[in-house]
């Protein structure tokens, strides 16, 4: 048997590029604007993206960015442990862990190696780690790095978590770990009940903000914020591949949590930090929804318009409550065909199948930004119904 077997017999992604039907790793020319991109030489209307506040397009971040290379360099060629710290890295920790309300934060070169890093740097090996079933893949890739055991409970079911936190022995650390927005269904984490049930059974929660953060929450603080449990959520990790326009992660708690993870994270610890480019746009995203809450109020107005539409036209939007809305087709092949529909007629989604979803659960993820326009928005619209009654969606 050869190593690269696998790589021959791998012929599904061969097939959909040859039939010119394949949706992924779709070069963008030009990402300038934000709400309309170029793709092979045509103007599209983007909804596929996380750029809910629309600030990558924002001239101030940019000019951030600029400014902190020119300043700075490229790289810092180093991880925070050792050569890679700059004062804009221990600034940025401290400006959010002030803003999302705890102690201390600690940024990572990306969301992914925030998750992997800081729940393989807490959980032992005779500690338990439980994830909601459609939590997102770093969140279960941190599972797999850790040396405890890993739970699962079905999406948003109150009962089964309480089954399963009944299932750890009461030696166990327990942790559980949640979306605060579900990157794929959009629907918001039930923190109340959760909360409750982490004291009753001793467990720590920590909440993935990845989509919550400039959305949820005074100012964009959050899924704790938005509930008013700040206090009683132990860890809020934030990537900064969203709203804030950038690319990194955090994650915020007690000062002496913060400590530990800094001294064991390795994901944290041998690999390289974040640009200072990365780094300033970061902390000019973080004035701006601290100064113009008026873009979050424009992120739900859009998404509500967007919402409505999409019903009124009778697609299926399943739970989602948020600006992350999907649009539910279940058969892979038609969910492929709608998305080469809507990109031949102006629109760009994103394609979401098996395993990122369950089988036959297919969808296309739509998401919007303060930043689109009404009229963006109803073209959207128009373009979907006609492709939605052209393919049966509707
Ligand atoms: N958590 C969630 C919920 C996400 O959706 C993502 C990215 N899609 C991440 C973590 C990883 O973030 P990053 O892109 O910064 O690696």
């Amino acid at each position: 048997m050869d190593l690269f077997d696998k790589c021959n017999e791998f012929t599904i992604a061969r097939e959909a590029i040859a039939a010119g039907i394949y949706p992924f790793f779709t070069v963008l020319d030009d990402n300038s604007e934000g709400t309309e991109v170029v793709i092979r030489g045509r103007k599209v209307i983007m909804i596929g993206s996380n750029n809910y506040l629309g600030l990558t397009a924002d001239l101030r971040v940019r000019q951030a960015a600029i400014d902190a290379t020119a300043k700075y360099g490229t790289s810092c060629t180093g991880s925070r442990f050792l050569n890679g710290t700059l004062e804009l890295h221990v600034e940025a920790e401290r400006r959010l862990a002030r803003f999302v309300g705890k102690e201390a934060a600690l940024v990572f070169s990306t969301g992914m190696q925030t998750n992997l890093g800081t729940i393989s740097a807490l959980v032992g090996k005779d500690d338990v780690v439980i994830v909601d079933k459609e939590d997102h893949a770093s969140i279960y890739d941190g599972c797999r790095l850790a040396l405890g055991e890993m739970k699962r409970y079905v999406h948003n079911d109150m009962a089964s978590l309480e089954k399963v936190l009944q299932s750890c022995p009461d030696s166990a650390g327990k942790l559980v770990v949640v979306d605060g927005i579900f990157s794929m269904g959009g629907e918001i984490a039930p923190l109340p009940e959760m909360v409750a049930q982490c004291k009753k059974y001793g467990a720590r929660l920590m909440v993935d903000d990845a989509h919550s953060l400039g959305v949820l929450g005074d100012h964009g603080r959050g899924t704790a914020n938005h509930f008013h449990l700040t206090d009683q959520v132990d860890l809020i990790m934030g990537t900064f591949s969203k709203s804030f326009a950038s690319l990194g992660g955090f994650i915020a708690g007690d000062d002496v949590v913060m400590h530990y993870v800094q001294h064991h994270a390795r994901s944290f610890m041998f690999s390289a930090s974040m640009t200072a480019a990365n780094v300033a746009a970061v902390l000019a995203a973080l004035d701006i929804m601290e100064k113009e809450p008026e873009r979050i109020q424009k992120l739900w107005h859009n998404a509500e318009k967007m919402r409505a539409g999409f019903k009124a036209l009778g697609f299926d939007t399943g739970a989602s409550t948020t600006p992350v809305i999907p649009i539910m087709i279940g058969d892979d092949m038609k969910t492929v065909m709608a998305w080469n529909a809507l990109f031949q007629a102006g629109v760009y989604t994103n394609t979401v199948l098996p395993p990122a979803v369950p089988p036959n659960k297919s969808l296309l993820r739509t998401s919007y930004m303060a930043t689109h326009t009404d009229e963006q928005m109803d073209r959207v619209l128009d373009i979907f119904g006609k492709v939605g009654k052209e393919i049966g969606l509707i």
